[in-house]
């Protein structure tokens, strides 16, 4: 069969950009196939939900502005005439904390955020500790506080744009492909694992942590792996109510949940590579993250874990930053990986860019900088060096 558009994967990215395409021509033949429609592995149903503009790259802080702007009237935007997508917008703010080596990399990041009109304070440690009573930190000299950053639920923003984008027309098959076909240069279509071919003159690979095998056969060789994180859910002594999300120098975090339950995780140069779904044990939580919270904010020092789960960051090795567009030397191939735990909040922007890409239009946000060419010329865009969050 064929049709305009084949995307491969119908988590976030697959579903936003399907929902911006049908809402700016719902004359195309876009399919969307997803291997799994129960989402039990996907990143943006695995991930934290959090959402910032604390981020040191133009893009990125842009793509934050759109998303928040995104979510503020998402429920209403994306109600069909049987589901309204309630995401469960909170705004604790991200607090960011900086010891000395740290503090010029977090005031550069803010001028930056200042620059582009974000809500982003600057507090030193005594004003921190004063605005959040409890929070006493060590080795801490300051912090950068976004006001609008905080957390959505991800599984109905992802619900949301899928069945706003069937309702526009969008075709969701669940199958699995197992190749995608080209010819002379260009991409005509993708191989199902059911044994049927489709063919199109697009196809986007919105696979998350799976994309780099399916492209490999093509030559295209993505400085991807997929990284499981294990996230733990701990009651502590430490009050949540009015507490922002707190992040390490480090890169440990802790994000106030409720009833003086927080959220953690920490991603490590060890953790384990491949498609295991196993989270970590109790000790990696004990042995290795709770030293390392203690360290800066020892209030922390009574608590038990709860549970814990583990999803797929799609680790970009080169810079830690996403990889978005048309493959450079493949037409038709279209890209997003690569987020390095950062994409769940992208999904509003690169939708829409790869949408107005596909459909030749210039780009509301230009994120040409964040394509294919730098992986083939093997230059970085760091947004952090070595500190994935
Ligand atoms: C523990 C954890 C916490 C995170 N926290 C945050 C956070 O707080 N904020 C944030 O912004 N980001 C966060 N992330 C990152 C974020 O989840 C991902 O970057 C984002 O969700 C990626 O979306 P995606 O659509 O590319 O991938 P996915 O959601 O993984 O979707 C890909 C889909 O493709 C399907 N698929 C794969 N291969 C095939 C195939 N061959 N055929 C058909 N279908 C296929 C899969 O079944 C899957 O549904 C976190 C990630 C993890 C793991």
């Amino acid at each position: 069969m064929s049709h305009d558009v084949v995307i491969v994967g119908g988590g976030a990215m697959g579903s936003s950009t399907a929902y911006h395409l049908m809402k700016a021509d719902p004359s195309l033949s876009v399919v969307v196939i997803e291997k799994d429609s129960t989402y039990a592995h996907a990143s943006t149903v695995l991930s934290d939900g959090n959402v910032r503009i604390q981020f040191n790259l133009e893009e990125n802080i842009r793509i934050s502005q759109h998303t928040m702007d995104v979510l503020r009237t998402f429920a209403d935007d994306m109600s069909t005439a049987t589901f309204r997508p309630e995401i469960g917008a909170r705004h604790q703010g991200n607090l960011f904390l900086a010891d000395e080596a740290h503090r010029e990399s977090a005031l550069e990041g803010l001028e930056l955020q200042r620059e582009l009109a974000c809500d982003v304070l600057w507090l030193d440690s005594s004003e921190i500790e004063e605005r959040f009573p409890g929070l006493e930190l060590v080795g801490i000299v300051g912090g950068t506080l976004g006001i609008d950053d905080g957390s959505v639920d991800p599984g109905a923003v992802l619900r949301g744009y899928r069945n706003k984008a069937i309702e526009l027309g969008a075709h969701y098959l669940e199958d699995e492909v197992v190749a995608v076909s080209e010819a002379g240069g260009r991409v005509t279509g993708v191989h199902l694992r059911s044994g049927s071919d489709l063919i199109a003159p697009m196809v986007f690979v919105a696979a998350g942590a799976w994309s780099a095998d399916l492209v490999r056969p093509l030559g295209v060789d993505l400085p991807i792996v997929p990284t499981m994180r294990t996230v733990y859910v701990v009651s502590t002594t430490v009050e949540t109510a009015g507490m922002p999300s707190l992040f390490l120098p480090s890169g440990v975090y802790a994000l106030p949940e409720s009833d003086r339950t927080w959220v953690m995780a920490w991603s490590r140069p060890e953790d384990p590579i491949g498609f295991d779904f196993t989270p970590a044990g109790r000790r990696r939580f004990t042995d290795v993250i709770w030293p390392e919270l203690l360290r800066n904010v020892p209030v922390f020092d009574s608590l038990e874990v709860r549970t814990s789960w583990a999803g797929l960051y799609d680790v970009n090795t080169l810079d830690g930053n996403a990889i978005i567009g048309e493959w450079p030397t493949i037409g038709g191939l279209l890209l997003a990986t690569g987020f390095s735990g950062h994409g769940f909040q992208q999904c509003p922007a690169v939708g829409r860019y790869l949408a107005e890409h596909i459909l030749g239009r210039s780009p509301t946000i230009d994120l040409a900088r964040l394509g294919g060419e730098r992986i083939l010329d093997n230059e970085p865009l760091y947004e952090h060096e070595g500190r994935l969050i």
